[in-house]
């Protein structure tokens, strides 16, 4: 509430102070939440679109909360940027998904299987403080190598201070660590993040990949979004497929790799665990 500035009090109203207490409660809630360790991580198979292949997970957060049931990040991310607690929040999922991780790709080197690279979301308001240096020591602890994670940089609901999240990126790039730009084609994860950040992979928007289905002449654009990141030598990760018809069109415009319910729903760390050691996993083809 303190970044709104002082002159908005000076209008104080009923329905304002009614804001602020849903905020400072959503805080406290949040900060509970963490203590009792009601964050869970779930991941989502990355493949190759033409074999299924699995070549890297997607950690995605749900708080477990005890009354409420299963709360998506959608309904909570928001306070937690607003509230500051997406620092702590974003940390514990960080710590869990590169812990994971490495156990996986221990059960999956012997067996013959490629190490997988997990990705890990990352909202632009997250970009503060000395990030670098703390994903750095996630990565120390755990014993993941950076080359195996993958931040997908998000767009926070708040203003961003564009410097600065150029100045934080490149430190982390520095690290080693993959950077993608999330739900490419929307907001600013466009041309000019593109451009202006030090950037790998691009995770194309759902909404190119849903035209893929029903309006088969809008496929334009996801077929464009593929030759751009073959021009400027990036990845490119689809978002979202949930036919076969998407998939082969996606092989189509030259795209490699992808991720939606066609290969596999978020699942939970034991349900991963089973999933990683599969040898012949070849999802949803
Ligand atoms: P996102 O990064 O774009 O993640 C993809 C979302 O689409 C996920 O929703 C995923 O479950 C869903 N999805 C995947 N495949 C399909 C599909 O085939 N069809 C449909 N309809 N949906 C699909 P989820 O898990 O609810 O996450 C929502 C958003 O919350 C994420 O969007 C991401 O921006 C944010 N988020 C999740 N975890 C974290 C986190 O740890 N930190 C931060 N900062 N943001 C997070
Ligand atoms: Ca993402
Ligand atoms: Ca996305
Ligand atoms: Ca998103």
């Amino acid at each position: 509430a303190k970044r709104t500035g002082k002159g908005r009090y000076e209008v104080f109203r009923p329905e304002m102070q009614e804001a602020f207490e849903k905020t400072v409660n959503l805080a406290t809630e949040l900060r509970r939440a963490l203590e009792r360790d009601e964050f869970v991580v779930y991941y989502q198979p990355i493949c190759t679109l033409a074999d299924g292949k699995l070549v890297g997970l997607e950690a995605l957060v749900r708080w477990r909360h005890p009354t409420r049931g299963m709360v998506t990040p959608m309904e909570f991310i928001p306070a937690a940027e607003d509230t500051e607690m997406i620092i702590p929040i974003g940390h514990r999922v960080l710590r869990q998904a590169c812990r994971s991780a490495f156990e996986w790709n221990q059960q999956r080197t012997p067996a013959g299987l490629p190490e997988l690279t997990v990705h890990v979301n990352v909202s632009t308001r997250q970009l503060r403080g000395d990030v670098a240096k703390s994903v750095a020591d996630v990565l120390r602890e755990t014993g993941l190598a950076a080359s195996r994670l993958v931040l997908e940089i998000t767009e926070s609901h708040q203003a961003l201070d564009l410097t600065q999240v150029c100045h934080q990126l490149q430190r982390l790039k520095d690290l080693g660590v993959g950077l993608a730009i999330d739900d490419f084609g929307t907001g600013f994860s466009s041309l000019l993040a593109l451009r202006q950040f030090p950037i790998d992979t691009i995770k194309m928007d759902k909404s190119f990949v849903d035209d893929l289905d029903e309006h088969s002449d809008r496929s334009d654009l996801a077929r464009a979004i593929v030759q751009l990141g073959r021009t400027v030598r990036r990845d490119v990760i689809a978002e979202g497929i949930e036919s076969d018809r998407q998939r082969r069109a996606l092989l189509d415009c030259g795209c490699r790799l992808g991720q939606g319910y066609l290969f596999g729903k978020p699942l939970d760390h034991v349900a991963t665990t089973a999933l990683v050691s599969e040898t012949r996993f070849t999802a949803g083809l």
